[in-house]
């Protein structure tokens, strides 16, 4: 396997990781309770995914 003679300095480091970013999740409102949830996924508030209730939601 190919071995890099040198070493990248930091700067170059830095600069190849400013590409690195957190990015925020693709969110949607539930059809049910309009509450914001992941798409694809059954809500997290009222548990309902495709017009029904597939989990049921711990109320503390
Ligand atoms: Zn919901």
């Amino acid at each position: 396997m190919a071995l890099p003679k040198h070493r990248h300095s930091r700067t170059r480091q830095a600069k190849r990781r400013t590409h690195y970013k957190a990015k925020m999740p693709n969110v949607v409102d539930c059809p049910q309770c309009k509450s914001p949830m992941l798409p694809h996924r059954a809500c997290r508030s009222c548990g309902y995914y495709s017009g029904r209730a597939v989990v049921t939601v711990k109320t503390t």
